[in-house]
């Protein structure tokens, strides 16, 4: 796709590809070292993706969760993310998966996670 970021980006700022996905790190990281990992075949969503593609995916997840740890040893828990549509925030529509390294402390009140994602909604 000619207009889009995800299909269009320099060879350099991977840190890993295989025949399904590549990764880099987010331009714009919430944390260090908030990483996305993109499907190399051009679809909007987790939605559209095939079997295969999932299966390939969750183990790029699981790959770069355990290097992300052997690089920072701070890092002690992990956000996994998707927007999926514009109404659920998504801002590139060429399917990502955000993985966000946490740290103890990194806000002031960690409990609920993404369901903060509804502002006033997430504590219980
Ligand atoms: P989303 O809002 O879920 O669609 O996420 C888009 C993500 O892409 C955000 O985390 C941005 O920081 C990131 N992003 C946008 N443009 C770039 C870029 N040129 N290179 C790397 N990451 C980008
Ligand atoms: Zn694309």
């Amino acid at each position: 796709m000619k207009d889009c970021i995800f299909c269009n980006i320099e060879s350099s700022r991977k840190i890993d590809e295989d025949d399904l996905f590549y990764v880099i790190r987010d331009g714009f990281p919430v944390t260090a070292l908030h990483t996305l990992i993109i499907p190399n075949r051009h679809v909007e969503t987790y939605f559209e993706l095939t079997e295969d593609e999932v299966l390939a995916l969750n183990s790029m997840i699981n790959k770069h969760k355990q290097l992300i740890e052997e690089e920072d040893s701070t890092v002690s828990g992990f956000n996994i993310g998707m927007n999926c549509g514009e109404d659920a925030g998504q801002t590139v529509f060429h399917c990502h998966i955000h993985l966000i390294p946490r740290r103890k402390g990194d806000v002031e009140e960690p409990r609920g996670g993404v369901r903060h994602l509804i502002p006033g909604k997430g504590s219980y």
